[in-house]
């Protein structure tokens, strides 16, 4: 509209012009070095008007042509940037294909196509350890730790190499470096976590998931759970070191971050005993148990007062499990303290519940043992031992990493480090045996 408007102005001006030198006709001569010219005054006006406009094409077609090689390399930088680009995608797409040749051969043509050594060296660095050239993959890291955009990828491979390595003094330092730069970066934080935890650094595990937990990396319950864990690490080595009051403090703290975490209340359990607290423990113990039904806590609590009567030790357990009488672990508890005592009657109806309930080797051995008390019937006992044999094992501190079973719970696994991995459960598959190699 504006455009249509400037040339309605435009026309009407030239018009009025036109106007303007036809009502005043006139006549001009030139004449130079023997040339003559006569002509109007409207004829030298549009001579005039076509010589400026020829000037101005040929000005412009000039400026085109002085234009033509600079425009010749932008074009050909381009096309380079876009076959840089292209190696780089290819190389990364060899990468995930596990195809070693051609991902070197792609991030050496990108690396000298693009000038873009944030890229190419990431590139150059996984082809490298695609080729098992971890020398050369950790070059490549430590020279993107110079450059601020790359500084953090490449942390990240030398922590990953680290690892691998079982280096874990050099990955706790890398680890921690990474979340100086990245403090939000979710597995920066779980594998800090992880690596603080297996170097036994409590404070610094303890920090890691105070932070975790505001950042909402990990659900509550599950920071809650692992901090029980790390404070109860804290206790047993308060308690190693001879400090049984901080040793206390801190299983209280880890019973009270997790009521279900049976290693917690049976060391908080304990550690009252020791502190002269027995009627405390006593009361802890028995409001814990429904929540933390375990052999552990039995153990503990069983421990409070040590009797020469078996029977008396089996009325105590009897006042622990009074919280949650029908559990699987109340009724194998009070079997195992009624056989103590001699108590046989109560001892086989108890574990007949159990293994009603749950089937397992053990409740199976202890069955036999009431046989062997009460009857002296080895023949019975013995089908009782062959059930045993054939039935599910009992539950374990098992590892969900590796599969294997430990005699106790610890934050990390002593098998494979899986930190928080055991499990009281039923041990899933045989412990893994090396594979035959191949033919
Ligand atoms: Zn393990």
């Amino acid at each position: 509209m504006r455009r249509l408007l400037l040339f309605v102005a435009l026309a009407a001006l030239v018009v009025a012009g036109a106007v303007w030198v036809a009502d005043r006709p006139g006549h001009i001569a030139i004449r130079w070095q023997g040339w003559r010219v006569d002509t109007s005054v409207a004829i030298l006006l549009v001579v005039t008007a076509a010589l400026a406009l020829a000037f101005a094409l040929g000005l412009r077609f000039l400026g085109w042509f002085v234009r033509i090689p600079r425009r010749w390399r932008a074009w050909s930088r381009e096309r380079r940037r876009r076959r840089g680009y292209q190696s780089l995608t290819l190389g990364m797409v060899a990468v995930a294909a596990g195809d070693p040749d051609e991902a070197t051969r792609q991030a050496r043509r990108a690396d000298v196509l693009l000038d873009e050594p944030p890229l190419t060296m990431l590139l150059s660095a996984q082809a490298a350890q695609l080729n098992g050239d971890e020398a050369a993959a950790r070059r490549y890291f430590t020279a993107m730790l110079d450059r601020r955009e790359t500084e953090f990828l490449g942390l990240r491979g030398l922590l990953m190499q680290a690892m691998r390595a079982g280096d874990s003094e050099a990955a706790l330092e890398l680890a921690r470096r990474a979340r100086r730069l990245r403090p939000d970066t979710p597995w920066v934080l779980t594998t800090l976590f992880e690596l603080e935890t297996r170097a036994g650094q409590w404070r610094g595990a303890e920090a890691v998931l105070a932070e975790a937990q505001r950042r909402r990396v990990l659900p509550a319950a599950e920071a809650r759970h692992r901090r029980a864990a790390v404070l109860l690490e804290q206790a047993r080595a308060a308690e190693a070191d001879d400090r049984p009051r901080d040793a206390g403090d801190f299983a209280s703290r880890a019973h009270d971050e997790d009521r279900a975490f049976a290693p917690a209340t049976a060391a908080y359990v304990r550690l009252l005993g020791v502190n002269g607290r027995q009627r405390k423990a006593e009361r802890v113990a028995e409001k814990a148990w429904p929540l933390a039904p375990h052999p552990e806590v039995v153990a503990a609590y069983v421990g409070l007062a040590p009797t020469a009567d078996p029977v008396d030790a089996a009325r105590r357990v009897d006042r622990l499990v009074a919280g949650a009488p029908d559990h699987v672990e109340s009724r194998m508890a009070q079997a195992v303290a009624a056989l103590r005592a001699g108590l046989w009657g109560e001892a086989r109806q108890k574990l007949e519940a159990v293994i009603a309930e749950r089937p397992s080797s053990r409740a199976y051995a202890l069955m036999a043992e009431v046989e062997e008390g009460e009857s002296d019937d080895p023949l019975t006992a013995q089908k009782w031992l062959r059930l045993a044999a054939d039935a599910p094992p009992s539950e374990a501190w098992t590892c969900g990493s590796c599969g294997t079973v430990q005699p106790a719970w610890t934050i990390a696994c002593p098998a494979c480090g899986a930190v928080d991995g055991l499990r009281w459960q039923m041990p899933t598959a045989a412990p893994m045996l090396p594979k035959p190699e191949a033919a």
